[in-house]
């Protein structure tokens, strides 16, 4: 699932579409009004988290892709097609995603202080948010969009390995100091990360995602899904400390 970074490259890599009219809409997406929307041009192009967000004057289309979403720039691919959006001078299409038809205000629909990758981002409140959850897995926590919005799974792995922070840790147990480091690194990665993506390095940086052996340890890694979302959650039982309840 592409987390926040590849969204806010898609969209850098989209922004020549500003301004030009939406000549042709086409595809199956269920909730959009393909006659209300041809004809209208693109003010500005936005992403909130793991959501990109097409801008026009009295509407937004907004694309989430999801686990297995697709596109193509000025192409097709040979899939069932969701979404394509043809500009005057480009085009791009989106297949395997979820597509909503937002005609309410933005700032009404998003809460852009929980996006770790936006200006308005405010650690303070994701602090609080997180200790709204005492009972939580951290690696379940960090994944709550309502808290860090674009945090997915590889940045979720990565930042419990660089802060030694147990996947199975609770929430309430780890030490206030701790979460605020684990926000900050939220942050940091998410750009590092948005670097690599733009020098297509990103699989060369993982220090646990996917990987089998402890970098610092040389122990090899475990793999196992925890928490009720069942995402994988990569990590070393040496180095990243546990924070639980003692009547564990
Ligand atoms: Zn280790």
């Amino acid at each position: 699932m592409p987390e926040g970074p590849q969204m806010v490259l898609l969209k850098e890599q989209l922004d020549h579409l500003i301004g030009q009219q939406l000549v042709k809409a086409t595809g199956n997406a269920p909730d959009i009004p393909f006659d209300i929307i041809e004809g209208q041009s693109l003010t500005a192009i936005k992403t909130f988290g793991k959501e990109l967000l097409f801008c026009f004057q009295h509407f937004t289309i907004r694309i989430h892709l999801m686990l297995f979403g697709k596109y193509a720039i000025d192409g097709v691919l040979n899939r069932l097609l969701r979404l394509g959006l043809a500009f005057e001078y480009a085009e791009i299409n989106f297949y395997a995603c979820e597509c909503k038809f937002i005609q309410a205000p933005l700032d009404e629909v998003y809460d852009w202080s929980t996006d770790v990758m936006h200006v308005s981002f405010d650690p303070a409140k994701a602090l609080k948010k997180l200790r709204s959850k005492p009972k939580q897995l951290i690696c379940e926590a960090l994944l709550d969009q309502n808290i860090l919005a674009g945090v997915g799974n590889k940045i979720k792995n990565e930042v419990l390995f660089r802060r030694r922070v147990h996947p199975e840790s609770v929430v309430s147990e780890i030490p206030e100091s701790e979460l605020k480091g684990l926000i900050h690194e939220c942050v940091k990665l998410s750009f590092e990360y948005l670097d690599w993506k733009r020098e297509e390095t990103d699989n060369e940086h993982w220090e646990v995602y996917k990987k089998k052996e402890c970098r610092r340890d040389r122990v090899p890694l475990r793999k196992e899904k925890i928490g009720k979302s069942g995402r994988s959650c990569y990590f070393c039982d040496r180095c990243q400390v546990l924070y639980v309840p003692d009547n564990i």
